[in-house]
């Protein structure tokens, strides 16, 4: 069986056909990833897996009064007690247990399916309230459909809402909106939106689109609710950023510390035009947009003999070697640490760049040292790390956006700024006017 997926766009109906070959994946209904909601402008459904780092073997699901269906992995409606309003699952091997009352008696009696989904009944969304006694976790969140069923012997939770629904609840997960102005959110909207579309597959092989962790964006339902950011949303609906006629690869990062980087640089992936350096300030000699952020500058430092250790156990440095001096050897044309230079009583040793940090993180502290863009002073027995920026650099520096905007910069001109060369399409005109053709979009995945 192929792994990968045929995406096709026909008539305004984007399907996208998951094939599961993957052992534990059998328990979702699978058969249409990405459709549209009824109501196009709410943008494609998308599946997003909630407490995906959690292993929990029970939950309780409730919903408002009306609008819900019960069904069971082959679409066939479960029946329940009208007066129900909360149903209690839990795990049984690998199926799921739906009691319709608490307790060991209700859940004993439990019938079992292969996963149980519970379903709007007018294609509208509603709000489901999810409690996960094993992790005290109690949410409200939106959803066209509620998935539950049971991969690699955890309960699995998922998601199921239009896209420009969940991009309200990610945009103030992702961007503190009291930090952020409205044609700053604009641009994140139009930047997230932008990922969530290039990204689609990105769990693909277990039947859902995305998780609610910082791997794909963070997402906790209505836990983030920030009416400056649905405006941001609903302005900028359907908006993303094209380039070549095709979605960009739209990574942003909160500081970039006065320039961003060179995609090639930060992950040695394919250079992208639209991903080089930009220098964030207007005019040379000026403070970068982000000045305001608080990682604008950081600074962490520890005693040389913790680093001798951490050295030593490396096998990097003699018994009785001693460090005399530690300085940047060489920045990448993104001006970051490429390699350290140590000279001890001995010799002159030279060191990559991200091994430097790993060794940094484990003396100082992992959350001490924020980027790569930093400086290396020697302050008696102690050494210094002068740094700027949070984040990889790639892409639209969040702060930075924050800076343009209070000078006064539209959306469009904060994303041009940072995605040098793209242009900003609606992409539910761009799919319309696809009907009965295969968009380009995805096909570079
Ligand atoms: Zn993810
Ligand atoms: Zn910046």
């Amino acid at each position: 069986m192929p792994d990968i997926p045929a995406c096709r766009y026909t008539a305004g109906v984007v399907l996208i056909i998951l094939i599961l070959a993957v052992a534990g994946c059998k328990g979702f209904n699978n058969s249409s990833d990405a459709k549209w909601a009824k109501n196009s402008l709410d943008g494609p459904d998308v599946k997003v897996r909630i407490l995906r780092k959690k292993t929990f073997t029970r939950t309780n699901f409730e919903w408002p009064k009306g609008g819900i269906e019960i069904r069971d992995h082959q679409g066939h409606i479960i029946p329940w007690p009208p007066e129900v309003r909360r149903v209690y699952l839990h795990r049984r091997g690998d199926r799921v247990a739906l009691a319709f009352k608490p307790g060991k008696t209700a859940a004993k009696k439990a019938a079992l399916y292969t996963s149980v989904g519970f379903h709007s009944t007018d294609n509208q969304t509603s709000i489901a309230k999810i409690h996960v006694p094993e992790h005290r976790f109690r949410r409200q969140y939106e959803g066209r459909e509620f998935e539950i069923a049971v991969v690699k012997g955890r309960l699995a939770l998922i998601n199921v809402l239009p896209l420009e629904v969940y991009l309200l609840r990610v945009l103030p997960a992702e961007m503190a909106p009291n930090h952020f102005t409205l044609e700053a959110l604009k641009a994140q909207a139009v930047v997230a939106r932008t990922w969530a579309l290039k990204n689609l597959r990105r769990h693909q092989r277990y039947g859902y689109n995305f998780c609610d962790g910082p791997h794909c964006q963070v997402y906790q339902g209505r836990k983030t609710i920030s009416l400056r950011c649905e405006r941001a949303v609903k302005e900028t609906k359907g908006k993303v950023l094209v380039y070549q006629g095709r979605l960009a690869e739209a990574f942003y990062h909160s500081t970039c510390g006065g320039h961003t980087a060179f995609i090639e640089d930060v992950w040695g992936s394919r250079p992208q035009p639209y991903l080089a350096r930009v220098e964030d300030h207007w005019k040379s000699g000026y403070r970068p947009y982000c000045a305001r952020s608080p990682y604008a500058r950081w600074k962490a430092w520890r005693s040389l003999r913790r680093l001798e250790q951490a050295l030593r156990r490396k096998n990097n440095l003699g018994r009785k070697e001693r460090i005399e001096q530690v300085e940047v050897d060489f920045l990448d044309r993104s001006g970051h640490v490429k390699s350290v230079l140590i000279t001890t009583n001995r010799r002159q040793r030279r060191i990559p760049g991200p091994e430097f940090r790993s060794l940094l993180n484990r003396i100082v502290g992992r959350r001490r040292i924020l980027s790569n863009f930093y400086e290396i002073k020697i302050q008696g027995n102690k050494i210094a790390v002068l740094g700027r920026g949070l984040g990889h650099a790639v892409g639209m520096c969040q702060w930075g956006a924050r800076g343009m905007a209070q000078h006064g910069f539209t959306y469009q001109e904060i994303l041009d700024h940072y995605f040098t060369g793209t242009k900003i399409n609606n992409y539910y005109d761009m799919v319309g006017k696809s009907e009965g053709k295969t968009v380009p979009v995805e096909k570079n995945h």
